[in-house]
């Protein structure tokens, strides 16, 4: 048995599935809820973006965490899993008008506001309800982070949030308006970053628009630092929880926190990235001229981060123990970009066997797509197999 694989129970499954370690998830989130409890004003959400799968929602809800969403469909996700509406924040950079009325309608914490325009609809839609909308202005704090070029969100040439030199602005405008309460600040840059120094600057960018606006008045109750956190997908096993310990007491360290101040994260990756593999069958072996290719049921469909980012899996072959050999581990959609790894070391491949996809609990399920009509994944918990 390799990275506890009940595989005898996967037999009678259809391939490629999704399976959740709901042992490592609840060991994740206990982490996470031990060192949070150090900080006194510190409040995790988690990124629903990340996997949306409605058992795993609904552990990560009973473990306290508030929920962060991208979406109106993620609002009703979260809601329906139980979240409480009061620990939803709501953010993007396109929100739709239907979209925003839901979490009117919630009355949802706060709504991350990305641009004037946004703001002026929010304050419109809210006052044809008669509320008064929590907003917190996502700035774009111009801090890079070290991670692939198509998740760094928080350099001046991203689509997200406001510029700093317009926030004092967006403030004042806030104020003048009768159906919308400023209570923060967000900020998000990026994803997949596992050097602190990263989360240090955004901590130094902080602390001085916080001297800007202290100098003229400005209370800030609420400040949000997104989420970020990396994982470690070349040692899904040796490192199974990401150091949450260092991530926090970062924070800590370097942001100067008012004592009337929450601060708010929003960790996606950090929380479910290990306790997921996507889990396929080996369809065909076969020989090309220098190499060989071990073709699964699954594909980018299922699995589209190795496409879209030249994302790491580990793959393991969970089914056997023979003697190990190089294989370009392929997927079956009609696109030469369809590759889970190339020149993988993998214990002996034959057809039948059950390839592991490792460290795929965050933005995999949620990604799968229906090209070269496929059907989706489905999704499993470890506990479903007791
Ligand atoms: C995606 C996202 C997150 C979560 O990012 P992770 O890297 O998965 O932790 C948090 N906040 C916002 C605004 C996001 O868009």
């Amino acid at each position: 048995m390799k990275g506890h694989f009940p595989i005898d129970k996967f037999s009678s499954l259809r391939t490629p599935f999704y399976y959740y370690d709901t042992e490592v998830l609840r060991n994740t989130l206990n982490c996470i809820r031990a060192e949070v409890a150090r900080y006194e004003n510190f409040v995790v959400h988690y990124a629903v973006k990340a996997n949306v799968n409605p058992k795993v929602l609904t552990i990560i809800r009973e473990n306290g965490l508030g929920a962060d969403c991208v979406s109106g469909g993620e609002i009703q996700a979260a809601i329906k899993a139980g979240f409480p509406a009061n620990k939803i924040v709501f953010a993007g950079v396109g929100k739709a008008d239907w979209e925003i009325n839901l979490g009117l309608d919630y009355n949802i914490f706060c709504f991350n506001v990305e641009s004037v325009p946004e703001l002026e609809v929010i304050n419109e839609l809210a006052a044809e309800r008669g509320k008064i909308a929590n907003v917190a202005f996502r700035i774009n704090p111009d801090v890079g982070a070290h991670t692939h070029a198509n998740i760094t969100t928080g350099l001046a040439e991203n689509k997200f949030g406001i510029s700093m030199q317009d926030m004092e602005h967006v403030i004042e405008l806030a104020a003048e308006m009768q159906h919308v309460n400023f209570v923060g600040l967000h900020f998000h840059i990026g994803s997949q970053i596992l050097d602190m120094g990263d989360f240090v600057a955004l901590c130094n960018r902080i602390n001085e628009l916080q001297e800007k606006l202290d100098a003229r008045g400005i209370r800030i109750e609420h400040i949000n630092v997104g989420g970020g956190l990396g994982i470690d997908y070349h040692h899904p096993n040796r490192q199974s929880i990401p150091d949450f310990s260092a991530y926090f007491k970062t924070y800590a360290t370097h942001l100067k926190l008012r004592a009337y101040q929450k601060l708010h994260f929003e960790l996606g990756r950090a929380v479910v990235g290990q306790c997921g593999s996507l889990i396929a069958r080996v369809l065909y072996v076969k020989q090309g001229t220098n190499k060989q290719f071990a073709i699964l049921d699954a594909g980018m469909t299922d699995l589209i981060r190795p496409a879209l980012y030249q994302a790491y899996h580990k793959i393991e072959n969970i089914s056997s123990e023979a003697s190990v050999e190089t294989y370009d581990v392929v997927g079956p959609v009609c696109e030469s970009s369809d590759v889970f790894g190339k020149s993988v070391d993998l214990n002996g491949v034959k057809r039948g066997d059950f390839l592991a996809l490792r460290s795929a609990g965050a933005y995999g399920e949620i990604m799968a797509s229906q090209y070269n009509c496929r059907t989706l994944p489905q999704g499993y918990l470890s506990d479903e197999f007791m």
